[in-house]
Parts: C-alpha cells; sequence; structure tokens
C-alpha cells in the first residue's frame, strides 16, 4: 500500500489522480488533500476518500468546509501555506503529488521534498523557478521526482534502462494548441473562450491558455532541462498535432525510442503513482490499427515568441525563469479576465524580463522576491496596455 497526499486535490490533476486512486484501492491511499476555493468538490473528495488532513486557502474557506462536512471530525482542517505545509509534509505519505497550479506549488513542494517524501510532479512551475535548487535538495534527501507532465513522463519512460551519456536530444512533442493553422495576423482578435479550445487535451485554465500561447511548451523545455540535466541545445521541440505520440529520447547510434498512448493524464499520473510497477489502465487504450497519421513539423518561433522567451530565460538562468514564468502568470490572468489580447502576453513577458538583471546562487527566499517584483512590474505594464487600448 502507498499512502498519497495530493496537492491540488480539486483540480484536472487532482481529479484525475483521484480517479486512478479509486481505480486501484488495493495499491493505493489517501492520507491528505488541498483544494484551493472549491470546497463543495473537496467535501466530496474528503467524504469519500477520508483523509487525515485537508487544507483550503483561507480561515473562512476552512469554516465553510467544517460546516458542509457536519459532525464528520475524522479529517483534520487545515489552511493558508501553513496548511499546505502540512498536507505536503503529512507524517505517513510516501509520495506527494504536486498538482497546485503555478507559483503556489513551490513551497509545498519543497516542503514534501525536505520531508523525504517522494513526489510526483505535475506542478511544471515549481521546477521553472527552481529547478536547480529543487533537483539538488531531491538528491541531498534521496527523493525521487517521477513527472507527471505527459511529455517528461515519456522522456522519463525513454530514458529508463540506458546510459544518460549515449543520449543526443530530447523531443518534446507539441499539440501546436488551437491556433497553429491560423495566420499570425489573427492571433490579436481571438478570444479567451477560442483559446480555450484545446483541440486534444482536457486541462485546467492556466495551462490551457499556456498551450495556446505555446508558453506551455517553453515552460515544459525549462522543465525538462532540470529533470533530466540536459543542455537546452539538447532539447528539440517538434509540432506533432495528433497528440499520440508523447515525446520522444534520441540516441547517439540514430536511434528513437518514443512513448505512445492517447490523451489521457491518468496513464502518466498513474505510471508516476506505482513506479517502478505499473497498474492497468481504468479506461480504453490507443488503438494502433485504427489508421491514425502521425504528423511531426517544427515550432514557429516568431509565430509564437513564447517559445523564444523561454529559451532566453534559461539561457540568462539564476532568477530569469521564476520571472519570465511570474510575467506569465500575470499576463495570463489580465487575458482571461478581458484586461489585454492574447499576442500581449508574450509582450508583457518580453518587457518584463527585459527589465531585470537576474541574479546568481539562489535561495528559496530570493526566488520569490523576484517573483514578486516580476508580478508588479507585469501588473503596471498589463494596465498601462489596457488603458492604450481604451
Ligand atoms: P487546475 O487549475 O485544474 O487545478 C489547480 C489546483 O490548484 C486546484 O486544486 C486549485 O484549487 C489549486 N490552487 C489554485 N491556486 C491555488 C493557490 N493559490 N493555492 C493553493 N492551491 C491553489 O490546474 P491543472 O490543470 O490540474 O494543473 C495543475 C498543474 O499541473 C499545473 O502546474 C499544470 O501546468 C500541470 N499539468 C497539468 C496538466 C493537465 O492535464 N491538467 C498536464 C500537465 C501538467
Ligand atoms: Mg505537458
Amino acid at each position: 500500500m502507498k499512502y498519497i497526499s495530493i496537492l491540488g486535490a480539486t483540480g484536472s490533476i487532482g481529479v484525475s489522480t483521484l480517479n486512478v486512486i479509486a481505480h486501484n484501492p488495493s495499491r493505493f491511499h489517501v492520507v491528505a488533500l488541498t483544494g484551493g476555493r472549491n470546497v463543495a468538490l473537496l467535501r466530496e473528495q474528503i467524504q469519500r476518500f477520508r483523509p487525515r488532513v485537508a487544507a483550503v486557502i483561507d480561515s473562512e474557506h476552512a469554516e465553510t468546509l467544517k460546516e458542509s462536512l457536519g459532525g464528520y471530525t475524522g479529517t483534520e482542517i487545515l489552511y493558508g501555506i501553513e496548511g499546505y505545509r502540512e498536507a505536503a509534509a503529512v507524517a505517513d505519505a510516501d509520495m506527494v503529488v504536486s498538482a497546485m497550479v503555478g507559483a503556489a506549488g513551490l513551497l509545498p513542494t519543497i516542503e514534501a521534498i525536505d520531508a523525504g517524501k517522494d513526489i510526483a510532479l505535475a506542478n511544471k512551475e515549481t521546477m521553472v523557478m527552481a529547478g536547480d535548487l529543487v533537483i539538488r535538495r531531491a538528491e541531498s534527501r534521496h527523493v525521487r521526482i517521477v513527472p507527471v507532465d505527459s511529455e517528461h513522463s515519456a522522456v522519463f519512460q525513454c530514458l529508463e534502462g540506458h546510459r544518460k551519456e549515449d543520449v543526443r536530444r530530447i523531443i518534446l512533442t507539441a499539440s501546436g494548441g488551437p491556433f497553429r493553422e491560423m495566420p499570425a495576423e489573427r492571433l490579436a482578435h481571438v478570444s479567451v473562450q477560442d483559446a480555450l479550445n484545446h483541440p486534444t487535451w482536457n486541462m485546467g485554465t492556466k495551462i490551457t491558455i499556456d498551450s495556446a500561447s505555446m508558453m506551455n511548451k517553453g515552460l515544459e523545455v525549462i522543465e525538462a532541462r532540470w529533470l533530466f540535466g540536459m543542455d537546452a541545445e539538447h532539447i528539440d521541440i517538434v509540432i506533432h498535432p495528433q497528440s499520440i505520440v508523447h515525446s520522444m529520447v534520441e540516441y547517439l547510434d540514430g536511434t528513437i525510442i518514443a512513448q505512445l498512448g492517447i490523451a489521457d493524464m491518468r496513464i502518466p499520473i498513474a505510471y508516476a503513482l506505482a513506479y517502478p510497477e505499473r497498474v492497468t489502465s481504468p479506461e480504453r487504450t490507443l488503438d494502433i490499427c485504427r489508421g491514425e497519421r502521425l504528423e511531426f513539423f517544427a515550432p514557429d518561433y516568431d509565430k509564437f515568441p513564447n517559445l523564444r522567451h523561454a529559451r532566453e530565460a534559461l539561457r540568462r538562468g539564476g532568477t530569469m525563469p521564476a520571472v519570465m514564468n511570474a510575467a506569465n502568470e500575470e499576463a495570463v490572468d489580465g487575458f482571461v479576465g478581458g484586461t489585454i489580447k492574447f499576442t500581449d502576453m508574450p509582450l508583457v513577458v518580453e518587457r518584463v524580463m527585459n527589465a531585470h538583471a537576474p541574479r546568481e546562487g539562489l535561495s528559496v527566499e530570493e526566488i520569490l522576491a523576484a517573483d514578486a517584483w516580476a508580478r508588479s512590474e507585469a501588473q503596471i505594464l498589463i494596465e498601462r496596455m489596457h488603458n492604450e487600448s481604451c
């Protein structure tokens, strides 16, 4: 039996994780769940999985949750960053699923590593902000980080049983998002609804917008750099609209190993939870004889400048990736809230990065300070862009 804590249980990854656990009750047991503001869903999850601990965003939501649970007192209800930290380090957990969205995931994930928990990592922003620090911390505490992100799960599987020195390059696949075929000049006029209409994956709002702007793939290059210890020049991106090949590894002898499957996050989640074993998949699998074509194209760095920004952030190093990530989170909020245009998002990221001189030798505090600085810079820019467009 593996004991599991889920950070971000009420999100897209959290719900899929609980689905995998519900299909494998003899393998996994839930000991902690956290959510943000969705108290109704967290209450249902608590009633079904009966964790020892649950945490929400603040004391008000904690009160509402307690009330909605009636007389049930089997789960300790906590809140705020302290609550999240306790859920991340809860004594009996073997593995923590890091599935909050955005920079909020960083501190609880580090807390889980410090407590010696293995990590199933969905929260890519943790790796983007502090990949070097997180990997070193995990190594020193003998903590295993198993990726949940489908591309990184694919690469992880393609690397198993091989020597890292024999790898020529990692090839991350990308669906290309809903605007893959749209002429660049039309991108300024797309709506939030258009951007949320992802062709192959069903995910939370932030990552869906990131997929439309290709920032998601930029974040994933940085995530791969730290997870697999590869330099950015050995990490390529290919557009693969069918989302069947989830990524590949090319070796020195010219062999390319790929991982295939349907676009269902329960597959990489189940892999991470059960690693190094495997559990039965809950639903259908890939019908390889259906005759579906597999296409691969080069990405368009001009149409999607976020791809360049992410590579530039990685090249400049230090606090720059955290700054890029924070500016992007604010830009996504600005776009989803109707304040800026789709094409303003990469502009916000670029301008905030240009105004930043990255610092090296980082502590968590320095990374969080850079994140806070970038958010306030981005908010000023977003406000200005909004006023100019009115
Ligand atoms: P989501 O928006 O559906 O869910 C996010 C979860 O985090 C929810 O439980 C929410 O309550 C919680 N949360 C949000 N803000 C919070 C805050 N400030 N403090 C504490 N908790 C907070 O997101 P998602 O799509 O499940 O993505 C989660 C993470 O996994 C992201 O980092 C994303 O990039 C990554 N990921 C997601 C997918 C996917 O298919 N959804 C695939 C690969 C990677
Ligand atoms: Mg991915």
